[in-house]
């Protein structure tokens, strides 16, 4: 059985050494007293937050050193304990790192029951990143036809499904990614008005002015710091920015300020943070709201998948670098 390990704390941006990945034989057989389940993972996430449980002194848990890396994942039930599941059901939620686990409260997962799309979007589109853009993007953005909106890290995870909601909700959207081959796939793949560089842009404030000559109505925040700043200088009045992430200042330590807040005052902006888990319990509506889009080819989702959890770590450190192309999956298995 393939494990990755914590191995320690981590301050600044968090290196391949900062995880073991070790190999044990075990029986594949649920203990006697367990009542829960005995799975086989086939896919594992690789996602942003993660970073904060490596910090010793985080807002709520954390990783302890030395044992298993967790985080969101698919897999598929060998044996049951619980009267709830069965042999061969599909699940996904939080999960251990490692090819086989014992799972003693599989009521915590939700079980999969379509599976005419790819399992790995159930780490994806139709997992947690897909919550987050779904209802991030829709209550917390109140969108209305015909308005301008922004996007950062726009052909990530979560990124990339935001533009493609807005653009069917009748948005002007512009997205900013750190690549060529990002910007190429916001344009020609998932439709976005227009596209910037942040790396090749020397003012972030004339870029957004190039693409925003009217201003910015909806900013969906996964970025923080200089893009931040250099929209509160762009927002039109009533505009709304939701505060999903901010990954620039995550192996900062100490996060950099923001000056032109006042802009909230002038602008009448709301800027409201909001977390996946908040929204789990209407994971049905979402399914509802998903699944035809992507049935009927209205969403496209890009994944970047590495194979086998010995590579898991550097996927999962290559966020912070911007080495993912879409959505960071680990498959581990496609039996
Ligand atoms: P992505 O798939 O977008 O991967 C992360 C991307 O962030 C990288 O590919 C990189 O793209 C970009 N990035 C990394 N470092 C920087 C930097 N210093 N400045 C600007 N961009 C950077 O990740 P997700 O879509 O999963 O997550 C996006 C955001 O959403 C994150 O902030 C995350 O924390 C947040 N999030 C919040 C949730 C919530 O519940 N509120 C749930 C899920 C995600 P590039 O090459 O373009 O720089």
């Amino acid at each position: 059985n393939k494990q990755v390990i914590f191995r320690d704390f981590v301050s600044g941006f968090p290196q391949e050494s900062d995880f073991i990945v070790s190999s044990s034989s075990i029986r594949l057989k649920l203990p006697e007293a367990s009542n829960g389940v005995l799975l086989k993972t086939l896919y594992l996430s690789c996602d942003p937050f993660m970073r904060f449980l490596m910090e010793s002194r985080p807002p709520a848990t954390s990783y302890s050193p030395g044992s298993l890396l967790f985080g969101f994942g698919v897999a598929r039930v060998l044996e049951s304990a619980h009267s709830n599941f069965k042999e061969g059901d599909l699940l996904w939620g939080m999960l251990k790192w490692e090819e086989y686990s014992v799972v003693e409260e599989p009521e915590k997962l939700f079980k999969i029951q379509h599976t005419d799309v790819p399992l790995s979007y159930y780490t994806g589109i139709l997992g947690m990143p897909g919550i987050t853009a779904y209802f991030g993007f829709h209550d917390i953005c109140s969108p209305k036809k015909g308005e301008y909106v922004f996007v950062s890290a726009a052909s990530g995870a979560v990124g990339q499904l935001v533009g493609q909601l807005a653009k069917l909700m009748g948005c002007y959207v512009v997205g900013s990614a750190g690549s060529r081959e990002k910007i190429e796939l916001l344009k020609n793949k998932f439709g976005f008005d227009e596209v910037f560089n942040y790396k090749e842009e020397r003012d972030l404030n004339a870029a957004l002015k190039r693409c925003f000559p009217e201003g910015i109505d909806i900013y969906f925040e996964n970025v923080g710091g200089k893009t931040l700043d250099a929209v509160l200088l762009n927002m039109r009045p009533h505009g709304r920015i939701a505060v999903c992430g901010m990954i620039s200042q995550y192996n900062l330590g100490q996060s950099e300020g923001v000056h032109n807040l006042l802009r909230l005052m002038t602008q009448r902006v709301r800027m409201e943070g909001f977390r996946a888990p908040d929204y789990f319990h209407r994971y049905a509506e979402f399914l509802e709201a998903m699944l035809p889009y992507i049935r009927e080819g209205k969403i496209t989702y890009v994944e970047d998948t590495v194979h086998g959890l010995e590579r898991g770590p550097a996927a999962l450190i290559g966020l912070f670098s911007g080495r993912n192309v879409g959505k960071q999956v680990v498959a581990i298995s496609t039996e």
